[in-house]
């Protein structure tokens, strides 16, 4: 579309909340959501979660209440953009820093995800999800190995089993909220929509790929508004998890291909030439169809499915990249990340509860197929 639209919660840029807040799904998702399912069936749903299209009831996923149009609020602070433009060049920001540290953004959120989502059974919902996002957030900084009072003080919240032992607290309270509020046995899905990849320590394993392209005399940019600071901008960098980056090549697209395919934090670089999905791995370039042959299935999971599907959207990168093990696109010192099309990153655990049913193990899965496997438990359809 030209515009750079941020999905992410960077403090400084304020119209990236009103994107998150008001514009992620509603407007810009164009898959069919489960709530938009659930409505043909007469179900009505409730969402405490980023994605929430179609859903009935829109609550905030950070705080008490219903999703509020951040707007007016962001418009205010729209000085804040001056602290984010140009920030690879100047490194890490004073006051975003101090910000984080003041109010660390995960706190208590899923107190608050367990209160909207029994704010939606009283409304009426018999569908909805809710997002807890703190065991991410504590797996990215902790890393997905540490363990309660191994690498900290037993009290302070310092690994992601602190979060995971939360949330499974916060599930109970959930689950029997349900059954109180209904006077029914809900049926409860706990799944994940990624794995985490444990990070090496060094400045070499967090790489900023603007910096590298600077560095290389592109000019690159990154969570700023290309029409206010980059109209000299050559490259468009998007990192997500952040093991996977969609690159845009403004203009220079081979020098583009030359820079990445001489970084060392590099593992695959996905590009399309004409109809062909191709993807440069250690010097070779391959055609999708034949990624088998150079990445197991067991290592890398429905990766020529995964790669192709993604490279399918218009809006992908010109290029997409993954990191290597041990890598993560995102300068700091984070011991956890995601996005890459590994085992680690890829796979994880869901677990469904439904009143009535045996239990069943299913070795496989694709996450989008378990809501629908429960769907059918629970409807026969
Ligand atoms: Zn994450």
């Amino acid at each position: 579309m030209g515009e750079y639209i941020g999905y992410d919660f960077e403090l400084t840029m304020p119209d990236n909340w009103i994107d998150a807040s008001t514009n992620l799904s509603d407007k810009h998702l164009i898959a069919k959501t489960w709530f938009e399912v659930v409505k043909d069936y007469n179900i009505k749903s409730f969402s405490v979660d980023l994605v929430r299209k179609g859903a009935d009831i829109k609550f905030s996923f950070i705080k008490p209440g219903l999703d509020r149009d951040l707007t007016g609020l962001a418009k205010k602070l729209m000085f804040l953009r001056r602290f984010a433009g140009y920030k690879n060049v100047k490194g890490k920001n004073p006051i975003k820093k101090l910000i984080l540290k003041l109010i660390p953004f995960h706190a208590f959120q899923n107190e608050v995800a367990v209160m909207n989502t029994l704010k939606g059974i009283k409304a009426g919902c018999r569908f909805g999800v809710t997002w807890f996002m703190e065991t991410d957030a504590a797996s990215h900084i902790f890393g997905p190995d540490s363990f309660e009072g191994e690498v900290g003080k037993p009290i302070l919240y310092d690994s992601f089993e602190d979060a995971l032992k939360d949330i499974d607290e916060e599930l109970e309270k959930m689950y029997n909220g349900v059954v109180r509020i209904t006077g029914k046995e809900p049926a409860l899905l706990v799944i994940s929509d990624h794995g985490q990849s444990g990070l090496r320590k060094g400045k070499s394993y967090h790489v900023d790929l603007v910096e590298e392209f600077e560095r290389n005399g592109l000019h690159a940019f990154s969570k700023i508004d290309l029409h206010e600071f980059g109209e000299h901008g050559q490259v468009v960098v998007a990192v997500s998890g952040p093991r996977m980056a969609h690159v845009y090549a403004l203009s220079e697209k081979e020098k583009v291909f030359e820079i990445l395919k001489n970084l060392d934090c590099i593992e695959l670089i996905v590009f399309k030439d004409g109809n062909e999905v191709l993807v440069h791995h250690k010097g070779e370039t391959i055609n999708v169809k034949n990624i088998g042959e150079y990445l197991s299935n067991e290592e890398y999971p429905f990766a020529r499915e995964r790669i192709s599907g993604l490279m399918e959207s218009e809006r992908c990168g010109d290029f997409v990249v993954t990191a290597k093990k041990g890598y993560e696109f995102q300068r700091g010192e984070n011991k956890g990340a995601h996005g890459g099309l590994n085992f680690e990153d890829s796979v994880s655990f869901a677990v469904a509860h439904i009143p009535g049913q045996r239990e069943k193990e299913i070795d496989f899965a694709l996450s989008v197929d378990v809501v629908r496997l429960a769907f059918e438990s629970v409807y026969g359809k």
